[in-house]
């Protein structure tokens, strides 16, 4: 949606409000739908209920692929940058990636995929990725896209979880410095996973793998066949709006994978608007996102939000710091990148490097930047601000989550005056409410409390996989009728939010709540602090002590005198009530690929119980785990 200034976007959201079955038809009327839909809305946030766009009848493969063939065919729809620099890049235009896709949609029609089965994909970030999730989407399938870097057991538990009957993987990839042995990692997965009868594997890395005699085939072998066969057109299965297009678990920073559940209309729909209306997408803007498509940041930014809009999306095979820290600056003044979305953690992690790397690079064809995650910030954002958007690209703060699809309070760029730190205000369409504990609603500015929505956006999740009473449970029932995020949230004098935190990193020390990220920012003020965690556990006599892991280079030499030094800061900064019963000096901390400290273990750890740590694979580097287990105080 082109929104030209404040008061237009100002002007639309009451609208959005005022009206809002009106606004997203509106917006539905975008995309190619074969039938349109009869209701528009039908919901109640009890069961909950969500219905989008009922009646109607679509493929979403056909808003992405086919309707940009009479007049964009030779636009480039995905630009492929590998991981090892020398090797050459990629491009797909429309009209490739169309044909690919349904070349491949006949390859699984081939290996008995139908509608509603479910897929599993575990790929390297090749071109590829995208098009198996296109084509299982193409012909009805349901994909479950597993990250390339989860272990066999998390496979595992996603495939049975979701009973998938075909897995489409790659001999190996690679990441950074990292060879990954994808196709022995599936071997692994599915001694458990007997209800899959198919594994089709990608030639990439040319590692030796065992094949299955009956089960495994090569990919190239079988669109070779599709080839012979003619290489027929594929026509797109007719999908209901509300029948199922993924299944995409979430990393479990907060306990057990759900399986999050996204339906075909709704889901189109509000990917394509919000990337659309945030980034304000121009034709021909190169946009370059760094996320990977086994995150929920690459299906909606990658994948479908770019492509419905006919935009150029570049996808990035390796890590922003391999070869070297210049990396992703090469890459844009490779492909004269204008819009660049990332992740705080990339950015403090490039942040490190220093400037002189950065200003090796020619930078000047970027002109939005974008930020997804964890809240970004203030020294982050400036220096992202200063050194990669020359002062003049406005930075795009966007808080969503797995579970609404796509954006949801996040600034339109050029249109929404800016605050770091900030991820400013709602989209059009969306409707946050800040709550008590008690789940009263808490009215006016410069107030804080439990981010809630209180009114359906057609991205939101419909149910968790297998079981919808879960879903009801951690998303719609702790406040009666509304949606709650389980983040923390402020709005300042101008109305502006801004994300604090999960609400469940909430100490009660002696009937005193108090956010663990209060403490750990005060922590870090201690100069000789690199980075810090604080976890609550059980405390005879306040209820929850605070326990805190710091990361300190200088602990070895005066290990006490740190100690005494972070106390005195907490107390300072905060009041002796915040004070750690118990510091542990760590090296590093478990944190997930998208830069979120998983939490949840360091609370087992804290509690002593070390016996079942759950499913650690997701972090970025497990080993982490081991060392801070044996340092428990
Ligand atoms: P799990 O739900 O399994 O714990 P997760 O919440 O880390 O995993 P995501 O859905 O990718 O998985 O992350 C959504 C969360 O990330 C939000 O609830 C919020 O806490 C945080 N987040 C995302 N974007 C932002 C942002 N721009 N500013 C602040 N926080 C953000
Ligand atoms: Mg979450």
């Amino acid at each position: 949606m082109k929104i030209s200034s404040f008061t237009e976007y100002q002007h639309i959201y009451q609208q959005s409000v005022e009206q809002p079955e009106q606004f997203w038809a509106d917006v539905a009327d975008q995309y190619y739908w074969r039938k349109k839909w009869d209701k528009t809305l039908e919901w109640n946030f009890k069961e909950p209920n969500i219905k989008w766009f009922q009646g109607g009848k679509l493929n979403i493969t056909e808003s992405c692929l086919d309707r940009h063939l009479e007049t964009n065919a030779d636009t480039p729809a995905i630009i492929w940058e590998p991981n090892d620099p020398t090797e050459a890049h990629r491009v797909l235009t429309y009209k490739q990636l169309h044909d690919k896709v349904c070349q491949f949609a006949n390859v699984l029609k081939n290996n008995g995929a139908k509608k509603g089965d479910r897929i599993c994909i575990y790929m390297p970030m090749v071109p590829e990725l995208a098009i198996a999730v296109l084509a299982s989407a193409r012909i009805g399938a349901v994909h479950s896209v597993v990250f390339g870097g989860f272990s066999a057991q998390s496979i595992a538990d996603r495939i049975k979880d979701a009973e998938c009957n075909i897995v489409i993987t790659a001999d190996g990839g690679f990441r950074g410095a990292k060879d990954l042995p994808l196709k022995s990692v599936i071997d692994d997965a599915l001694v458990q996973c007997p209800s899959v009868k198919r594994v089709i594997v990608l030639t990439r890395s040319h590692t030796p793998v065992s094949m299955i005699k009956g089960r495994d085939v090569w990919w190239e072998d079988e669109v070779k066949k599709v080839e012979t066969q003619g290489n027929p057109a594929c026509p797109a299965e007719e999908m209901d709006a509300e029948d199922m297009l993924f299944i995409l678990y979430t990393s479990g920073s907060t306990g057990k994978p759900k399986g999050v559940v996204h339906t075909c209309g709704g889901y189109m729909v509000y990917t394509g608007y919000t990337f659309a209306t945030a980034f304000q997408y121009e034709p021909g803007e190169v946009y370059f996102c760094t996320a990977d498509i086994g995150w929920i940041t690459g299906h909606s930014y990658i994948v479908y939000g770019p492509l419905s809009q006919g935009a150029t999306a570049l996808m990035f095979e390796g890590v922003p710091t391999w070869p070297d820290a210049g990396r992703l600056w090469d890459i844009v003044q490779k492909f004269k990148v204008n819009i660049l979305y990332t992740a705080p953690t990339a950015i403090r992690s490039l942040m490190g490097f220093g400037t002189d790397i950065v200003n090796k690079y020619d930078l000047s064809s970027l002109t939005k930047l974008g930020s997804v995650g964890e809240p970004l910030n203030e020294e982050a954002w400036h220096w992202f601000d200063e050194n990669i958007g020359h002062g003049h690209c406005p930075i795009v703060d966007t808080w969503w989550q797995t579970e609404t699809g796509g954006f949801m309070i996040s600034p339109i760029a050029n249109v929404t005056p800016l605050k770091p730190g900030y991820a400013s205000l709602p989209l059009p369409g969306v409707q946050p409410i800040l709550v008590d504990e008690n789940g009263q609603e808490i009215q006016g500015n410069n107030v804080s409390g439990n981010l809630c929505i209180k009114f359906p956006w057609p991205g939101m999740l419909r149910t968790t996989y297998g079981d919808h009473e879960r879903c009801r449970q951690t998303y719609f029932s702790t406040y009666p009728d509304l949606y709650f995020t389980g983040d923390g949230c402020l709005r300042d004098e101008d109305g502006y939010y801004r994300i604090t935190g999960r609400v469940d990193d909430v100490l009660n020390v002696s009937g005193h709540r108090i956010g663990t990220a209060e403490v750990e920012n005060a922590i870090n003020m201690h100069s000789s602090v690199v980075e810090s965690a604080v976890v609550g556990y059980p405390h005879e006599i306040k209820g929850q002590g605070v326990y805190a892991f710091v990361i300190s280079p200088e602990k070895h030499e005066s290990e006490e005198l740190t100690r005494k030094d972070i106390l005195m800061t907490v107390s300072r900064i905060i009041g002796p009530i915040a004070k750690p019963d118990k510091i542990q000096f760590v090296t590093g901390l478990p944190k997930t690929r998208s830069g979120k400290i998983m939490r949840r273990i360091l609370r087992k750890i804290a509690e002593g119980d070390t016996s079942n740590l759950g499913d650690t694979s997701t972090l970025l580097d497990p080993s982490v785990v081991d060392e801070i287990k044996d340092g428990a105080l």
